[in-house]
C-alpha cells in the first residue's frame, strides 16, 4: 500500500530513508533547512522543500497532519529534534525519531515519539548477534527477550523434516519460514524437508534460539 511519509533532516540517516521509501513506491516529502541537502534529494522524493522544521506555521502550511508518519532524522541539534517531534505529535501523526543517545531517547519517549531509533546502537546489537554465530545471517529483536533470526541450515539437519527436528517441543522455537534460493516456504508443514544451506526463519526467546542453534543444528 502506498503510504505518505514526511522525512525531516536529510543527513545520512534521513536521506537513506528517503531514497529507500521512494524506491519502494511511497510518497515522500523531504524537508531540511539546508538547501543543498534538499536539492540532492529532489530526484529521490515526491517533493523536497527547504524549511525550518521547528516552525509550526511552516509545518502546518505543508499539510503535515495529512501524512501517515513523520520521521525526524535531525541528529546533533537535540533541541530541534525534540521541538520538531513535539510539533508533529501535536498535529496528531505518528512519529519515528533518530536519537543521539539514551538521554535523548528518554525525552523523545516521554513526549510521545512512537518509535525511537539509535542507529549506531541498533546496528551494533545486530552485528554482535551476527558475529556471535556463524549460522545467524540476520536478526530482528521483537522485545528484550524474543527475536526472529535467520539461520543457515547445517549438514547436521540436512534432509530432516520439521517433524523429525521437533524444534518447537525440543527447543521452544518456531520455524516460521524456509528460504531456498529465490523460493520461500512460509508456514512450512510438518513433513516439509530442510536441506543444508536452506535459510530458516526462526522465532523464539533468545535463550531457546541459542539452544537450538548450538545443540539442534
Ligand atoms: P546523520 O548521522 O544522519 O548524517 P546527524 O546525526 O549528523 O545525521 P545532523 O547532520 O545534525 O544529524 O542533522 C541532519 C539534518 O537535519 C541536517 O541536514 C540538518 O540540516 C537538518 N536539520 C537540523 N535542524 C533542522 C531544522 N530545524 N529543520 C530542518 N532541518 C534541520
Amino acid at each position: 500500500m502506498r503510504k505518505q511519509f514526511v522525512v525531516i533532516g536529510l543527513g545520512r540517516f534521513g536521506s537513506a530513508l528517503c531514497r529507500e521509501l521512494d524506491m519502494l513506491g511511497h510518497e515522500v516529502l523531504a524537508i531540511d533547512s539546508n538547501e543543498d541537502k534538499v536539492n540532492s534529494m529532489l530526484p529521490y522524493s515526491t517533493s523536497a522543500v527547504v524549511a525550518n522544521a521547528t516552525d509550526e506555521n511552516v509545518l502546518k502550511s505543508l499539510g503535515i497532519r495529512n501524512f501517515d508518519l513523520g520521521i525526524v532524522g535531525i541528529g546533533e541539534d537535540m533541541q530541534s529534534s525534540i521541538h520538531c517531534t513535539l510539533l508533529l505529535k501535536e498535529m496528531g501523526i505518528k512519529v519515528w525519531v533518530k536519537a543521539q543517545n539514551s538521554y535523548h531517547q528518554k525525552i523523545l519517549e516521554k513526549i510521545g515519539a512512537d518509535r525511537v531509533i539509535q542507529p549506531e546502537l541498533d546496528m551494533g546489537i545486530r552485528v554482535a548477534h551476527k558475529l556471535d554465530s556463524e549460522n545467524i545471517i540476520d536478526y530482528i529483536e521483537l522485545s528484550k527477550d524474543y527475536s526472529i533470526v535467520e539461520l543457515i541450515a547445517t549438514e547436521y539437519i540436512d534432509q530432516k523434516s520439521i517433524i523429525e527436528l521437533n524444534v518447537r517441543a525440543k527447543y521452544g522455537c518456531t520455524i516460521l519460514a524456509i528460504k531456498r534460493g529465490e523460493e520461500i516456504n512460509i508456514s512450512p508443514l510438518p513433513n516439509d524437508v530442510i536441506f543444508q544451506g536452506d535459510v530458516l526463519v526462526v522465532m523464539g526467546s533468545n535463550i531457546d534460539i541459542k539452544r537450538f542453534e548450538e545443540k539442534g543444528m
